[in-house]
């Protein structure tokens, strides 16, 4: 099933194409294509060109810099964007952090940072989880003690977050700590922004399995964080956390990434050889890749229905969990497909990642040598945002009713 469009949206949706053709950088297509780490240069130039546009941040009201496009607009832009291989946007700033200024911030914040988000001069990362505080958020400890000196009243943070993503690009962090550790869990929480560069603020590597770096351990002793970076109400935290959770959740799901990445499974399965004849002529691979394009037709379907719900005035809910679990399900099993497809090929990502095997010299649509690396990439789909099975436990009470 594809997507129908109104003239108007098909008007639309051309023109989005065309913007990509002539915008998206080449070189930056191809590592999206083939799965190969992107560079902070690369995510800030991808940026810039959508800012040039006025298209960065689909969901912001035009006021603010949006493009004043609804939810069926930003979901074709997005569904084009995917099949074109241009990159995600970074999150952090543009869809998670910007909905709630502009919901929850005070008309200073809005008028502070959102251009700068927009403009790229801050670069945010997310401080929610600490060692101990994942699945269970409301568990974090990081404390934040208000408090008066003659530079004016402020708050003074100690304790550490982790799992950081891109946190060694970024100046800025915005994050959840605790102002009142006598309340009930998630009463006691507020929600800070962090200037990284003030004393007291360390960054730490973690290294990932598929060689990456991408996530990071932060450290605060003795932050001070001006009063005026408390976003919404003191101790009422919890309310933004949460806010911004459903907009991290849809944006994980990426149908788009997932009709791309199927597109590439299909190829390699025509390109790789068992038994001299293709994959994709083998009956018991034939049969998963038909199971999973099945399962992507429906996830498609289900998008679109959240999409109609979005566009009639609802707010992202419990079908935001739904779509989580599936479109991660979904794309982890595209990516065990294509290592799956490899065979031994599959055990050397590092020398493939080199140029080794799996190079498709053609540098065609079968192009290989990042799939392990990716398949082991992915694993992380079904964990941040929330983890799967915290998503079903949503899914189970809030739509089941258990
Ligand atoms: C690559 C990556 C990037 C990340 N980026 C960020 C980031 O930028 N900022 C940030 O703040 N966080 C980030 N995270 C953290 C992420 O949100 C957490 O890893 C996630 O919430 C799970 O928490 P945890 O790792 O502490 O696992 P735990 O909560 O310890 O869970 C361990 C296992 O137990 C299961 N489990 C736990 N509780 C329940 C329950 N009640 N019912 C059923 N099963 C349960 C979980 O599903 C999981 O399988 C990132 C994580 C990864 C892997």
């Amino acid at each position: 099933m594809d997507l129908v469009f109104s003239p108007s949206q098909e008007a639309f949706r051309l023109e989005v194409r065309r913007f990509l053709e002539q915008k998206l950088p080449p070189s930056i297509a191809e590592k999206v294509r083939i799965g190969e780490e992107l560079s902070k240069d690369d995510h800030e130039r991808w940026h810039a060109l959508l800012d040039e546009r006025g298209w960065l941040a689909p969901h912001w009201p035009v006021e603010h810099g949006g493009p004043g496009w609804g939810v069926v607009e930003a979901a074709i832009f997005d569904h084009e964007r995917a099949l074109a291989h241009a990159p995600m946007t970074v999150a952090f700033g543009v869809s998670m952090l910007g909905p709630v200024l502009i919901k929850y911030g005070t008309d200073a914040q809005k008028r502070h940072w959102l251009p700068r988000i927009l403009s790229g001069e801050d670069w945010w990362c997310q401080g929610y989880s600490e060692p101990g505080a994942g699945s269970d958020l409301a568990a974090i400890k990081t404390r934040a003690v208000r408090g008066v000196d003659a530079a004016g009243e402020h708050y003074v943070v100690n304790g550490q977050k982790t799992w950081t993503t891109l946190g060694q690009h970024a100046n800025m962090i915005f994050c959840l700590v605790r102002t009142d550790p006598s309340a009930k869990k998630q009463r006691g929480i507020s929600f800070l922004l962090i200037d990284m560069n003030t004393p007291g603020v360390e960054v730490r590597p973690i290294r990932l399995l598929d060689g990456s770096y991408e996530v990071n351990e932060v450290f605060f002793t003795d932050v001070r964080v001006p009063i005026e970076n408390l976003v919404g109400e003191e101790n009422e935290g919890w309310t933004y956390a949460k806010y911004l959770l459903t907009y991290e959740r849809t944006s994980i799901a990426g149908v788009g990434e997932s009709m791309a990445a199927f597109d590439w499974l299909r190829a390699v399965a025509g390109r790789l050889t068992e038994n001299d004849r293709p994959l994709a002529q083998d009956p018991l691979f034939a049969a998963r890749i038909a199971r999973v394009e099945i399962e992507l037709e429906n996830m498609k379907t289900t998008n679109l229905r959240v999409i109609a719900a979005a566009a009639a005035g609802g707010a992202p809910g419990a079908e935001s969990s739904m779509i989580k679990v599936r479109g991660s399900e979904i794309r982890q099993e595209i990516n065990a497909l294509v290592r799956r497809a490899l065979g031994p090929q599959a055990q050397v990502f590092f020398e493939a990642a080199d140029g080794g095997d799996g190079h498709d010299p053609a540098g065609g649509p079968t192009d290989t040598r990042f799939a392990t690396a990716t398949y082991f990439n992915m694993r992380k789909l079904s964990i941040f945002g929330g983890s799967n099975e915290i998503q079903r436990n949503i899914i189970s009470k809030t739509i089941v009713g258990l």
